[in-house]
């Protein structure tokens, strides 16, 4: 990520009335803006949750129930929202993995955002260089076209009256210019995170049941708290959730 002078970044945004949050899996928004949400959520924001994928790849057994999986990751997420103070959360149930940015995807997306009308949204930033998940790229995407979509009648008009967002803040940045203060909140995105438990192993590093287990989540607690912490000292914050901010929408 890139550093401007502090000078060059906005802080807090005023509490947001109606936020969607859009991640390409269970437990992307959590890592993106889980603490931003939790915050946002104690002062009352009205806020929903959207995941693109079933979250059918997340894990590394190859012998695992897909089913099953994808299941046991809908629960994890309910839960999640839930550590986050999120009651609402929806899934669009593309195949994990093969996530487009599709004209079929984009109406669905530009669907819940009319439904939901949020002022605020946040999502992966799809200019970011050098990520490897494709399905990153494509949720990025997705909430960018999605928002181009929603604001015009004339795009897809079976799909509800148009809305346009004032602000849409996108995480995992390309560019910073923007850090929200998560000092309250850190603790509520860790537990969200945690909810996680099928994502412990491949994602957190965390082997469940091991006798390692509790230092190992140790370790995965400190590495939140320092990239929260390297996000927050941009803006001589303790801690902070950083990203780019668009308002021109
Ligand atoms: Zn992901």
């Amino acid at each position: 990520m890139s550093s401007p002078a502090a000078a060059q970044l906005s802080l807090d945004l005023p509490v947001p009335g109606r936020v969607l949050a859009i991640g390409a899996h269970p437990d992307d928004v959590e890592f993106g803006c889980g603490a931003t949400l939790a915050k946002w959520a104690a002062a009352g924001s009205d806020i929903a949750l959207l995941v693109l994928t079933d979250g059918s790849k997340g894990s590394w057994d190859p012998d695992t129930d897909i089913d099953e999986l994808v299941h046991v990751r809908r629960a994890e997420q309910r839960s999640a929202a839930d550590a986050l103070g999120i009651d609402a959360v929806h899934f669009l149930e593309a195949v994990d993995g093969e996530l487009d940015h599709d004209p079929k995807m984009r109406e669905r997306v530009c669907e819940v955002i009319r439904a939901i009308r949020p002022n605020t949204v946040l999502g992966h930033d799809p200019w970011k260089r050098y990520r490897l998940h494709p399905d990153h790229f494509h949720a990025g995407q997705l909430t960018i076209d999605g928002v181009v979509a929603a604001r015009d009648p004339h795009f897809f008009p079976g799909a509800g009256s148009a809305h346009r967002p004032d602000r849409l803040l996108l995480f995992e940045a390309e560019v910073i210019d923007h850090v929200e203060d998560v000092s309250p909140s850190l603790d509520a995105k860790i537990a969200a995170l945690f909810a996680h438990r099928s994502q412990w192993r491949s994602t957190m590093g965390i082997e469940p049941d091991s006798p390692e287990a509790d230092a190992q989540a140790s370790e995965f607690v400190r590495r939140v708290r320092d990239e929260a912490a390297t996000a927050g000292a941009l803006a001589g914050l303790a801690l902070g959730e950083a990203f780019k901010l668009l308002t021109d929408l």
